[in-house]
């Protein structure tokens, strides 16, 4: 049985001050992590803090993203030895914002993959697709080839844990969600592709967020789909009461 994720991505929009308030609030008034698993994603300048004030059980503090190497001469980059020092597990791979604006490409994108796993951690795995490919129906190739380079060498045993988030770049932060049948394609064909990878079982193993413009009026519809198996919220992450009600979605 596939857990749901309700995941937020605050991206740049905390100071530390905020955010352990923010999770000094939600974190009794989540639900048991064997029912619904929740995570909220988080710059590495707030982790330590977030980790320090998450005193349950229920909320994963993750990293938005890091370097693909342990440690070295890398000025100002994240290492994921350290994440997983500081005790997380997920960490956002392949972020739109990451692909547009630092230049991250499929090859770092997959080298970024290994290193979350080779320090026994998972990767929360986007992939984007824009309104132009989608018009054109180039989106099918497009989601396809980003999953693909993404998981080169990602070995079966390492492929079943993770994550994927199917985010439409239209869709994220323009308030124009993907329709709930939009969103279930793209994960369907996310998961086509994991088991043409790999195989049946394990597509129905990997986890397949939906992310763009989700709120608490549309959460439920997304949530109900079959190859849907969370979400991945920017904006709606924000303040506590918003979260909290993506994360009491209508099953
Ligand atoms: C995101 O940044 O991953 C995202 C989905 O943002 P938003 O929910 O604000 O569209």
């Amino acid at each position: 049985m596939r857990i749901p994720l309700i995941a937020g991505n605050w991206k740049m929009n905390k100071t530390v001050t905020e955010a352990v308030d923010f999770i000094t609030q939600v974190t009794d008034k989540l639900p048991a992590p064997n029912e619904i698993e929740t995570a909220i994603a988080a710059p590495a300048i707030l982790l330590k803090s977030m980790m320090d004030a998450n005193t349950g059980d229920r909320l994963q503090i993750a990293a938005e993203n890091c370097y693909y190497e342990n440690e070295g001469a890398y000025t100002g980059e994240t290492s994921p030895m350290a994440l997983k020092d500081m005790g997380l597990h997920y960490v956002i791979i392949g972020h739109s914002e990451r692909r547009r604006y630092f230049n991250e490409t499929d090859d770092i994108i997959n080298r970024k993959v290994h290193a979350v796993f080779d320090n026994k951690m998972i990767p929360i795995l986007c992939c984007d697709e824009t309104m132009g490919r989608r018009e054109s129906g180039e989106d099918i190739h497009w989601v396809v080839s980003q999953v693909t380079a993404a998981l080169k060498g990602v070995s079966p045993e390492e492929a079943e844990h993770l994550i994927i988030a199917y985010e439409p770049s239209w869709a994220i932060g323009s308030g124009k969600s993907a329709s709930a049948d939009q969103a279930e394609d793209g994960c369907y064909l996310i998961r086509q592709t994991v088991a043409d990878i790999y195989s049946d079982e394990i597509a129905n193993q990997v986890r397949v967020l939906y992310g763009g413009s989700v709120n608490p009026e549309n959460v439920s519809g997304i949530m109900n789909k079959d190859n849907i198996d969370g979400v991945l919220a920017g904006g709606a992450s924000l303040d506590e009461k918003t979260f909290l009600q993506l994360v009491q979605y209508k099953k």
